[in-house]
């Protein structure tokens, strides 16, 4: 049997970051050192100034 070296995973959970408004885990924007989820970024983004993500 070959040996098949594993894939290095990238380490997720502690030290990754969260979104700061609902802590939640996730593909996160970061504006103005404001790191949020995309949920959060679109309720926050129009207060902030910004119209649309794109
Ligand atoms: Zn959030």
């Amino acid at each position: 049997m070959a040996k098949f070296k594993p894939r290095k995973e990238r380490k997720y959970g502690k030290g990754s970051r969260r979104c700061r408004r609902c802590g939640c885990y996730g593909p996160l924007v970061r504006i103005l050192d404001l790191y949020l989820c995309r949920q959060c970024f679109r309720e926050v983004a129009p207060k902030l100034g910004f119209k649309k993500y794109n």
